[in-house]
């Protein structure tokens, strides 16, 4: 299996580069915030929990996204892979995810981590809050905060795979289609 962490901070581009690599590589893409938003969508208990945290900006509880992964994962058993996009973002979601990929005799290939200064990821959500109806792409303090949690609880990470020698890190500043080539490279050369 080709599973891969696609990483950085909100902002990023991970949404974006997960819809072209799952094209080109046939991969399964579970984004924990696209899973929320839809169980908000629906109106679940899970969705009506989540709510409130995520539009603060703050981050849902481990074993909320630790279980709806599991699930996923169990369904898609004949899955040439999967690109983890918005998870893990703890360390305790990363030693559940190790633990589950191994229970299924697989595990993560890779980390494909973009980078992009505070700044920058600040501009770009305000603009993708004009259209994106996202409460969480619209105020300042909101999205300061969605990177102070990034940068406090989430970035470790990379020191977490670094040590599984698993790290890639790709500059995240460009055209789609660049930043998509440098991840078809570093993917391709593994
Ligand atoms: P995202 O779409 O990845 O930016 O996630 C939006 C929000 O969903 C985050 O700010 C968190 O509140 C929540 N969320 C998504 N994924 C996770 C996760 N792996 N762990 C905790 N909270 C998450």
């Amino acid at each position: 299996m080709l599973n891969i962490v696609l990483f950085g901070p909100p902002g990023a581009g991970k949404g974006t580069q997960s819809q072209l690599l799952i094209d080109k590589y046939s991969l399964i893409h579970l984004s924990t915030g696209d899973i929320l938003r839809g169980e908000i969508a629906k109106g679940s208990d899970l969705g009506l929990q989540a709510k409130s945290i995520m539009d603060r900006g703050d981050l849902v509880p481990d074993d909320v996204v630790i279980k709806m992964i599991q699930s996923i994962l169990e369904y898609n058993l004949e899955a040439k892979g999967f690109i983890f996009d918005g998870f893990p973002r703890t360390t305790a979601q990363a030693e559940s995810l190790d633990n589950m990929l191994a229970d299924l005799n697989t595990a993560i290939t890779t980390m494909l981590s973009l980078d992009v200064d505070d700044d920058e990821l600040t501009k770009r959500l305000l603009e993708r809050g004009k259209s994106s109806g996202r409460a969480d792409d619209a105020n300042e303090s909101i999205i300061r905060n969605r990177i102070n949690e990034y940068n406090t609880k989430t970035a470790p990470l990379k020191e977490y795979y670094n040590k599984q020698h698993k790290l890639q890190s790709i500059e995240g500043v460009g055209s789609i289609e660049e930043i998509n080539t440098k991840l078809c490279v570093a993917i391709d050369n593994l």
